[in-house]
């Protein structure tokens, strides 16, 4: 058996590699590094494939939720509400523009943002809901849509673990991640879903006039060469990140497929287990979903009840299987976002998944001897 790993890169690249190496060398032999015309055809190729107006790439994903922010308008006050639990860049770029991030518990079934704990949270000052699709599933955005236009808000998909991923209308029809709210933010760090060979990013919008806006922010706020309208940033997409990208997109459905098949096959063995809750896929429709690409399986996440967590994450980490706890400190106990407003009543399910999650090995790569010994490790475990 190859040895496990908890994401898998070489192999991925080897099966690519004749087409990503000639990529890369051409940007290298036309010296374009920055803004060249791989950046180009990459975005118009992913505004393609998610069928969406506007792709603005920048340099990675943290900077896409910050641009994000930066093109609505923003203003230092507002109150943006946020999922407790998420990788801390969602609420880190909400801090760094001195808006207010309001942390709210999320649900226990699919780990995203609960629909109640926002409606609870709104002010007067609140002006966006950054909602994340965690785990490669998205949030309820139908309801949070309803929300933000009943209350004119904004909505800010924080989009980094769901790249592919559909959301399905309760109407049946389907929509890619990112594209729903008033705009969309994504990483391409190595090991996401889509990732390149460094740091990486875009931001999607359907709106005209925020994209112009978000295009000069990227690039220190210039619309016309050295006139700079607004304050910007420097945030962009290296062109060899870009022929990366542009070579593995035709292949990112493929790659989420192969996370689906590995997620079934733990599904198969796991979901029986006492003391073990295999991750929920949310259906939102009455369509029949034979072939359901709702969720793209950036992380394969278990809850376990009645098994100490940290002793199973050490077994099998000396069994040779390495696994992860995403996330193990809620945002709202983080000394850089705790603030005394918050209540912990409020945060009761964060403050018990950080306690019960755990995410296996998931990549493309894995093969049914892996999936064989890690799932018969860990049944035999809990079995004793
Ligand atoms: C990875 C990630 C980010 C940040 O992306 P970077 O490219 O690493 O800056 C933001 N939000 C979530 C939920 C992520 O998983």
């Amino acid at each position: 058996m190859k040895k496990i790993q908890m994401v898998d890169l070489k192999g991925q690249y080897d099966d690519i590699k004749d087409v990503v190496n000639p990529s890369i060398q051409e940007v290298i032999e036309n010296t374009a590094f920055i803004n060249g015309p791989k950046v180009h055809e990459f975005q118009k190729n992913l505004e393609q494939y998610l069928n969406v107006k506007h792709v603005i790439p920048c340099a990675n994903g943290t900077d896409a939720l910050q641009i994000a922010m930066m093109g609505l308008g923003l203003k230092p006050g507002d109150e943006v509400i946020t999922a407790d639990f998420t990788f801390a860049a969602t609420v880190e770029v909400i801090a760094l523009l001195n808006l207010t991030p309001v942390l709210v518990d999320v649900n226990e079934d699919d780990f995203n943002i609960n629909i109640e704990a926002i409606r609870k949270a709104i002010t007067p000052r609140t002006k966006a809901i950054v909602p994340v699709h965690l785990f490669g599933q998205c949030a309820n955005m139908e309801a949070i849509m309803d929300i933000a236009k009943a209350h004119n808000l904004y909505v800010i998909e924080d989009n980094a673990q769901a790249i592919g991923a559909s959301y399905t209308y309760k109407d049946g029809t389907k929509v890619k991640a990112g594209t729903i709210g008033h705009v969309g933010a994504t990483s391409f760090f190595p090991s996401k879903n889509l990732g390149c060979y460094g740091d990486g990013g875009a931001i999607f919008t359907n709106d005209d006039d925020l994209a112009h806006t978000i295009r000069g922010i990227v690039n220190h706020g210039m619309y016309e060469r050295y006139h700079h309208d607004v304050v910007g940033v420097n945030s962009r997409l290296d062109s060899i990140q870009a022929a990366v990208l542009d070579a593995k997109l035709p292949h990112l459905d493929q790659y989420n497929k192969a996370r689906q098949i590995a997620a079934s096959k733990y599904d198969d063995v796991l979901k029986s287990v006492e003391g073990i809750i295999t991750p929920v896929r949310t259906k939102r429709c009455d369509k029949a979903c034979d072939n359901c690409d709702c969720h793209v399986f950036h992380q394969y996440t278990l809850r376990v009840k009645g098994v100490d967590r940290d002793t199973l994450v050490k077994h099998l980490n000396e069994k040779g299987i390495p696994c992860g706890v995403y996330y193990p400190i809620p945002l709202h106990k983080q000394k850089a976002y705790a603030d005394t407003r918050y209540n912990e009543a409020d945060f009761k399910v964060t403050n018990q998944l950080v306690k019960e999650v755990i995410s296996l090995p998931m990549h493309t790569e894995l093969d049914d001897d892996q999936i064989e010994f890690i799932t018969t490790t860990i049944t035999s475990y809990i079995n004793g």
